[in-house]
């Protein structure tokens, strides 16, 4: 029983272990009428420009997924109220949905979750918009290992990946927190990576960065922490009925930044 607790826990170690990085292809810019340049900059690059209202006063997020996995209500509802407590933008926040098939590539590398960006993204920024894509795959990462999986990225300035399969699997364990729940860490976790989370593209207000795992939060119990300690952390907090929160140290650099 201890053994197969311990084994949970492990998996649970690695839910918020994702990887963050910089894909910047100049040449995806190859639809005649859309200038998607500002949406092909580096992870972190737009963090204040999501944040604040100086140059956008809205978002448009396009969620796509492949048919199958469409995030519930419940995650998308707590994901909306994750981003207007965090952001100024006085036109609104708005969430498309919409299904795909599958690509047939999975699993996936990072490099395949770009080309899928590239020839299904529709939204880019437009005058005071700001756009973000957020692609739910049918499959898991390439690099996931037996205790080590990825249930998601954020791999450019506006872009994020979710790999719905391991979501799947992941809350269909026993003792596992809900799918929804789960949805919702990640989503919210990801985005936290595009408003800059930690010290990528926002300057942190105090020393709070994980040492061992770059872009990521040292504080117990935040949702910007890369791995959390044996007996505490996001196993408790979601099963608790409560998914991970921001900690302090973390909402100060995103204010310091221009957001809320
Ligand atoms: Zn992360
Ligand atoms: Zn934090």
């Amino acid at each position: 029983m201890f053994q197969y607790k311990y084994t949970l826990l492990l998996l649970f170690v690695s839910l918020l272990s994702v990887s963050c990085s910089n894909d910047n292809n100049e040449d995806d810019n190859d639809t005649p009428g859309i200038d998607k340049t500002a949406n092909l900059q580096g992870l972190g690059d737009s963090a204040a420009q999501l944040l604040s209202d100086t140059e956008f006063t809205s978002m448009n997020i396009e969620i796509v997924y492949v048919n199958g996995y469409a995030p519930s209500q419940p995650a998308l509802e707590n994901f909306k109220n994750f981003l207007e407590e965090r952001t100024f933008k006085p036109d609104g926040i708005n969430i498309n949905l919409r299904a795909i098939p599958s690509s047939g590539k999975a699993p996936f590398t990072i490099e395949e979750i770009v080309e899928i960006e590239k020839e299904t993204r529709t939204i880019y920024n437009s005058g005071d918009e700001i756009a973000v894509y957020i692609y739910v795959a049918d499959g898991k990462s390439e690099k996931d290992e037996e205790n080590k999986l990825t249930l998601g990225s954020a791999f450019r300035n506006t872009s994020i990946v979710l790999y719905g399969e391991t979501i799947e699997d992941f809350a269909s364990r026993p003792n596992a927190p809900i799918e929804s729940d789960i949805e919702a860490a990640v989503l919210n976790h990801e985005f936290g990576h595009l408003f800059g989370l930690v010290d990528i593209g926002t300057e942190p207000q105090s020393d709070h960065i994980d040492e061992d795992n770059a872009g990521h939060c040292n504080i117990p119990d935040c949702l910007m922490r890369a791995s959390i300690e044996f007996g505490s952390g996001i196993i408790d907090e979601i099963e608790g009925g409560r998914i991970p929160q921001l900690g302090s140290h973390c909402i100060r650099d995103l204010r310091a930044a221009g957001g809320r």
